[in-house]
């Protein structure tokens, strides 16, 4: 079996030391493709200390010369763009349509902090002391450790390695081990850019055993994690023991509230894109579907259709709409989901079965009249299941919304400005798109409030979560 050469460090690539390999997986056949090499303690302490002689190179180097290697890179995973998202398909399963429109994106996020990393502005601020200065300094942080997930290999870890990188930091990232290889390559492309070793350094291995070793180590600054809300507690808990500085971008349960003033089968055909997108393992993919009565019949109908009407099948396959889910966790995590719906009185309307073809495949899915008191309805699906649910009253219904605890993305529809300013100020949600779907875009702020998380990727708040504040105040 191939050993995948994972591990970079200090400019270096090798398949680590541990004693322990991962498996990759092609979810579209469920067979093994190859072998991950895993980073020992001892290949940490070596990134580690690589990571700090990075953080020197790399906070002296200007922010100017910083910019023009970034845009290098931004360059070459476009150039790259198609090879890229071929691993992404291969490792991951989405369609190849939606791999290329992610590896392709990786180069506008490269390009928003190279850009924004030039306007790490400070301040002056004027003194009470005649012929004193008062300035304020934004720096980078220091050396930061990343844990990115699996369901965008790429997109979710070039916000973290551009982000930090446009400060002035180094980092330390850990892949998913699911799906390696485009985040190798997406690695390679800042080497051959000219971001010097020891600046980016990227590990695989036992997922709680590097995060604990990291987050412990003095060297490490800065903590940045995207994926399950118990493992960010987790992870959340360890860094407040070191006072480090935290961001999480953690689950969500978006709400998709529907008016009865909208064009129906514009917004099911929309909802149903988005919900199916990536086999609903999006953390803002919208889950629970709240739609006014009189227009619920009419939404039900065409959103059941175009989920039914989905063409499933192995991403690489031109004709292929929604592809398998990553690992066969998720496939019985959806079982267990459409059981317990059924179970406690809600109603099929589209799939609610795997396929009995090999590979990790769950059909699209709808449910109706879904019960609160079912577990898809307050538990993270992360899969391809939609509930819909009529409502009556749009206070009450952003009560429903608000109700549980998480509070990442959240989207509603009307043409009413009143309700839609209504749906903005009380839906408690860190992104509220209204009327289409607006958010991800490099230039926005994108994260999560209550147990969605903290702190921002993306926008000028992506890159201050790498910076910090020193005030000087000089005389003479
Ligand atoms: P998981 O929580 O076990 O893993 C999620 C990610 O975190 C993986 O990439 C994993 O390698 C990593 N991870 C796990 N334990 C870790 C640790 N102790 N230290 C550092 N990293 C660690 O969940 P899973 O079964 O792989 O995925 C399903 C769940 O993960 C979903 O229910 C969803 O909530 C969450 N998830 C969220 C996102 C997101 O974009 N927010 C992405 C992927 C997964």
């Amino acid at each position: 079996m191939r050993v995948i050469q994972s591990i970079l460090i200090d400019g270096h690539w090798s398949s680590g030391s541990h004693e322990q390999q991962g498996a990759v997986f092609n979810p579209a056949t469920g067979e093994q493709i190859a072998s991950l090499g895993f980073a020992s303690p001892a290949d940490l302490d070596l990134a580690l200390a690589a990571a700090a002689r990075g953080f020197e190179v790399w906070r002296k180097t200007s922010a100017y010369e910083r910019s023009k290697i970034l845009r290098r890179a931004a360059d070459l995973v476009r150039e790259r763009s198609q090879a890229i998202a071929e691993l992404i398909t291969l490792e991951q399963g989405k369609p190849l349509a939606e791999a290329q429109m992610e590896a392709f994106g990786a180069g506008d996020h490269i390009d928003w902090y190279a850009e924004e990393g030039r306007r790490a502005y400070g301040r002056v601020i004027p003194p009470r002391q005649r012929g004193a200065r008062q300035i304020v300094l934004r720096e980078p942080i220091g050396p930061v450790a990343a844990f990115s997930p699996w369901n965008f290999p790429v997109s979710q870890l070039v916000r973290k390695i551009a982000g930090a990188l446009a400060a002035g930091c180094s980092i330390i990232a850990k892949g998913p081990e699911e799906t390696p290889s485009s985040c190798i390559e997406l690695c390679r492309a800042f080497q051959d850019a000219g971001v010097p070793p020891g600046v980016l350094n990227l590990v695989f291995g036992v997922p709680a055993q590097i995060s604990e070793y990291l987050i412990h180590s003095p060297v490490i600054r800065k903590i940045s994690f995207t994926g399950s809300v118990p493992v960010g507690r987790a992870l959340g808990a360890l860094a407040g023991q070191q006072l480090k500085r935290c961001t999480l971008e953690l689950g969500g349960h978006a709400p998709f509230i529907v008016c009865d003033d909208v064009d129906v089968e514009a917004v099911a055909a929309l909802g149903a894109g988005l919900k199916f997108r990536n086999a609903g393992q999006i953390c803002a993919s919208p889950t629970r579907f709240f739609v006014q009565r009189s227009v619920y019949p009419q939404f039900v109908s065409a959103f059941s259709k175009a989920g039914a009407a989905l063409r499933v099948g192995a991403g690489h396959l031109a004709d292929s709409q929604m592809g398998p889910l990553a690992n066969p966790r998720r496939v019985a995590a959806m079982q267990a989901y459409v059981d317990d719906a059924l179970a406690v009185g809600a109603t099929l309307a589209a799939g609610g079965r795997p396929s009995e073809a090999p590979g990790f495949y769950f059909a699209p899915t709808v449910l109706t009249d879904v019960p609160d008191n079912a577990r898809v309805m307050h538990e993270e699906p992360f899969g391809p299941i939609a509930s819909i649910v009529p409502f009556d009253d749009l206070q009450q219904v952003i009560d429903q919304a608000n109700a549980l605890p998480f509070g990442l993305a959240a989207f509603a529809f009307t043409r009413s400005i009143a309700r839609a300013t209504l749906l903005a100020d009380e839906l408690q949600s860190g992104m509220v798109s209204i009327n289409h779907f607006g958010i991800a875009a490099p230039e926005t702020p994108f994260g999560g409030i209550k147990d969605s998380g903290y702190g921002s990727e993306g926008g000028s708040e992506g890159l201050d979560a790498y910076l910090t504040t020193k005030f000087v105040s000089q005389v003479g």
